[in-house]
């Protein structure tokens, strides 16, 4: 894993994390580089950083999709995996801060002790970002659906 000068972490097939971040759950890839945003302001760079090779980009959350969409094969792939700070703003009114690389079972964890639960996947390791864009069914959903 490097660090670039601005701070963002990458990994290349040279370092011993790639072999752990280039695929997803069902399909397996090799991206050219793996962009590591920590922050908003990072996700920015990654993103400018990407574009600027010209290559293919994924974005990675969970990387539970099916399709396989969130990695590729010689591109780019921002894993937002450390943006995934659980915070309750609002108890009152169930307002709730959801890092775009949590995965559902640190959601659950973070609203438990404010006794609030949310219909998320039933595995507790699909990710945040693949149910916000696309949508998705968990256990709640027989009840209040
Ligand atoms: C073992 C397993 C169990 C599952 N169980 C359930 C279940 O119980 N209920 C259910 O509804 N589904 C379930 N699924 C399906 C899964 O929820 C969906 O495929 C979901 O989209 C995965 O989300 P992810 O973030 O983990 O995946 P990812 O592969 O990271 O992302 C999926 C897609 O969303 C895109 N994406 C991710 N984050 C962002 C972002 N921030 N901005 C823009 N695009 C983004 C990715 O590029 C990719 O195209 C399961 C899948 C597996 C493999």
């Amino acid at each position: 894993m490097r660090t670039q000068p601005s701070g963002l972490l990458t990994v290349t097939p040279a370092d011993d994390a790639y072999r752990l971040l280039r695929s997803t759950y069902t399909t397996r890839h090799s991206p050219a580089e793996i962009l590591l945003p920590g922050t908003a302001a990072e996700v920015s760079e990654a993103v400018m950083y990407a574009a600027a090779t010209d290559l293919p980009v994924s974005v990675r959350s969970g990387g539970h999709g099916l399709s396989g969409t969130s990695s590729n094969d010689g591109g780019m792939v921002v894993d937002l995996s450390r943006m995934n700070a659980v915070t309750v703003l609002d108890r009152d009114t169930r307002l709730v801060r959801v890092g775009a690389g949590a995965r559902w079972a640190e959601v659950a964890s973070a609203l438990a002790p404010y006794e609030l639960a949310i219909s998320s996947g039933d595995h507790g390791n699909v990710g945040v970002g693949g149910l916000a864009t696309a949508g998705g069914l968990g256990w709640l959903v027989r009840i209040y659906a």
